[in-house]
């Protein structure tokens, strides 16, 4: 018989999809790592498990522990399931920006949710990185995951996704194209890549209100650049310490027009029901056109599952609100 254990060991191995309508104009083959195949529906399955392993390892997750984190949905989710499986519980605080579906899918598996304010500073005590830091000093027996400088982020991609992408395209692959949050992903990914084949060309896409574009090209940390977006996933207003700026060769900015409409592009061309950083991603990829040529392989990485995001993108009268479609 043929089975896993639990539903922990089905995470990773994810299919390689070659896009074909959205990328004609395109000299090069371009496939999606796509993540939507992990048992909660997005790549952050992989780095919640091993953010979750190595604190149990290390001693700061002890049995019956409280796990807490500032989450916008798809790393709860991830450590929801871990902790369903180890038996740990799990606070998780968000930003009010985050859909509703995203509150909800975390209290059906059992966790529970504090929402907090988009709009103030990230030092001021309401933000979601306050909240969360405070509760994990007054709650006994807790641990504050961070995901953003936690080191076995990265560490999951470099350990699993890259070898995969590796493998999968036999060594082929010329460029890596993925949308940066925490960072955990791309530098990850980028680092094992490029181990393998300093050719490679890791491209970040970032949003417009996000900080990673200009840092990446000046070393300056520009306040200016930050301003309330609606792409849900990538882009910053602190500099994550999982982002290697060294290892990343660019960012491409996509708007949050852009990103929702192709999102939506994502699903009805191509067949792939997925979230808004991969309408995003794709959008990144078509704009870093002039960088391919013809033998390139691309491979660009789809995040999470469109349903979470059934009454935004997906949803006409919010997209005609928002000036998205006419
Ligand atoms: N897309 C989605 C939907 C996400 O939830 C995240 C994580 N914030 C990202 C992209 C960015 O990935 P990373 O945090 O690894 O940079």
């Amino acid at each position: 018989m043929q089975y896993a254990n639990n539903i922990l060991e089905t995470i990773g191995n994810t299919p390689l999809v070659k896009l074909n309508k959205l990328t004609e104009e395109l000299p090069c083959l371009v496939l999606s790592k796509y993540e939507t195949f992990n048992p909660g529906n997005s790549v952050k399955d992989r780095m919640a498990l091993q953010m979750i392993e190595d604190a149990e390892a290390d001693g700061r997750l002890k049995p019956g522990g409280t796990i807490i984190e500032g989450t916008s949905g798809n790393t709860g989710m991830g450590l929801a399931l871990a902790a369903i499986i180890k038996g740990y519980k799990c606070i998780f605080v968000m930003a009010d920006k985050q859909s509703k579906e995203k509150v909800d899918i975390l209290k059906a598996v059992g966790a529970e949710v504090v929402v907090c304010p988009t709009a103030v500073e990230p030092e001021d005590p309401r933000s979601y990185y306050s909240v969360s830091k405070r509760l994990s000093t007054e709650i006994e027996n807790s641990w504050y995951v961070n995901q953003y400088d936690n080191p076995s982020n990265a560490k999951a991609h470099y350990q699993s996704t890259g070898p995969e992408i590796w493998k999968q395209t036999e060594g082929k692959i010329t460029h890596f194209v993925v949308g940066v949050g925490t960072g955990g992903t791309i530098s990850g990914v980028g680092k094992y890549l490029k181990e393998q084949n300093p050719d490679i060309k890791v491209w970040g896409i970032d949003t417009y209100g996000s900080v990673f574009k200009k840092y990446h090209e000046t070393g300056v940390f520009d306040e200016n650049e930050i301003y309330p977006y609606v792409t849900e996933g990538i882009g910053e207003d602190i500099l994550p310490k999982n982002v290697d700026f060294d290892i990343i060769d660019g960012f491409t900015k996509v708007t949050d027009k852009d990103a929702a409409v192709y999102t939506q592009r994502l699903s009805k061309e191509e067949g792939m029901f997925l979230g808004n950083s991969a309408g995003a991603a794709i959008k990144g990829v078509l704009q870093l056109k002039e960088h391919f040529t013809k033998d390139d392989v691309v491979v660009v990485l789809f995040h999470d599952h469109g349903s979470r995001y059934v009454g935004k993108m997906f949803n006409d009268d919010w997209m005609r609100e928002k000036g998205y479609i006419e």
